[in-house]
């Protein structure tokens, strides 16, 4: 992506004095500071273009070198005045703490507002996540154990979500006491909000933790096994307990909810815990009977059909559908007798046929027979 114009970063004009830019950085740094936009990558990016803008226009040397060379007087690998002279950036908090005077964000953002940021809030429970998982139809039908990868906000290792620095200190709030509540009195009224300046927590801490800038929260990309029970069909939701966001200032996480897409299945057709199978037979195993290999989910299975079924009959093998997904039972199989007519006939096969047909009577065509007598009644 192409790096922003360090002025226009600042809103400031290219003949802006020291005393503009340092101006125009101390509202935006404010603005975009992530103790303010808790879990916003965009404020982040901000905030470190804003630190890095601030620096090179802040000191006359690198910005005469920026006026003439633009963003190729930082670069490393490019040629010309600058380069490798004036280095690499600092950290954008140090900047940060450096305009502001030293001290902690918490403290300058109090001297801002007047309030603590959100970070010394209560306890806040971390986001639903949401993960759309694609299962093949026997995976749904029978079930299986997948690893997913997810990228979302962990609790920060570095200071075990507290959002403070490990080793400084976190106390009790003084505006409230520890109690998490102001009483301010209005005439004859006292009042009781939450403080301010921890937001009900009671504890203010002395340093944001540097690793997760104060967020109590990290970035990580971590594997998680998601069971799929048997019996699941699209649209099906699991809810991985605790596997989403991190809570904030010491509130539980999130969920993870996995939302199943079960691919369709070249033999069989799901119907809730039924499957449906149409098996093709011939006219001739229609017409004799036969014994019938039909597939199931885990293996095969024998029927027997009678002589004379009819195309669509539809024959029952108890149990071997689908696992109910709350436990009830399995479901039945379906076998869908679907009736071949032969084709592509040689002169002998066609024979034959012909010479059965004339020694047929009605007697073996009982549905056309009664079909016909109807079709009479219906048009006399
Ligand atoms: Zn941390
Ligand atoms: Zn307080």
């Amino acid at each position: 992506m192409a790096k922003r114009d360090y002025y226009e970063v600042l809103g400031v004009s290219r003949n802006a004095s020291d005393e503009e830019i340092k101006k125009a950085y101390r509202k935006l740094a404010v603005k975009y500071h992530p103790d303010k936009n808790p879990g916003s990558k965009t404020a982040e990016e901000n905030f470190k273009e804003l630190g890095e803008a601030y620096e090179a226009l802040s000191d006359s040397q690198k910005r005469a070198a920026y006026d003439q060379y633009g963003h190729a007087a930082f670069d490393p690998r490019a040629r010309g005045f600058g380069a490798g002279r004036t280095g690499g950036f600092h950290d954008p908090f140090d900047i940060f703490r450096e305009v502001f005077g030293g001290g902690s964000a918490s403290s300058i953002f109090e001297s801002f507002f007047g309030v603590e940021p959100t970070e010394n809030g209560g306890p806040l429970r971390g986001s639903d996540l949401r993960y759309d998982m694609e299962l093949t139809f026997e995976e749904g039908a029978l079930g299986c154990e997948k690893e997913i990868t997810v990228t979302k906000l962990d609790r920060c290792d570095a200071c075990n979500g507290t959002a403070a620095e490990p080793g400084s200190s976190i106390k009790t709030c003084s505006t409230c006491g520890g109690r998490g509540q102001v009483v301010t009195s209005r005439g004859i009224f006292s009042i009781a909000q939450t403080c301010p300046r921890c937001e009900g927590s009671g504890r203010v801490f002395e340093k944001p933790c540097r690793a997760c800038r104060g967020t109590g929260r990290r970035e990580r990309t971590s594997k998680i096994k998601i069971k799929i029970p048997p019996g699941v069909d699209t649209g099906a939701r699991l809810r991985s307990s605790g596997n989403g966001e991190a809570g904030r200032h010491g509130g539980p996480p999130g969920d993870l909810y996995v939302v199943l897409h079960v691919r369709s299945h070249p033999i069989f057709q799901r119907d809730g815990d039924d499957l449906i199978c149409d098996v093709p037979v011939s006219f001739v195993q229609a017409t004799l009977g036969a014994e019938l290999e039909v597939p199931t989910l885990t293996g095969k299975a024998q029927i027997r059909i009678p002589p004379g079924t009819q195309p669509g009959t539809v024959f029952r093998l108890k149990g071997k559908g689908v696992k109910n997904v709350q436990g009830y039972g399995y479901g039945d199989l379906h076998v869908r007798v679907n009736l071949e007519v032969p084709v592509r006939l040689t002169n002998a096969q066609r024979d034959k046929l012909l010479e059965f047909a004339d020694i047929c009577d009605e007697n073996v065509h009982p549905i056309s027979k009664s079909f016909f007598e109807r079709t009479k009644d219906f048009f006399r």
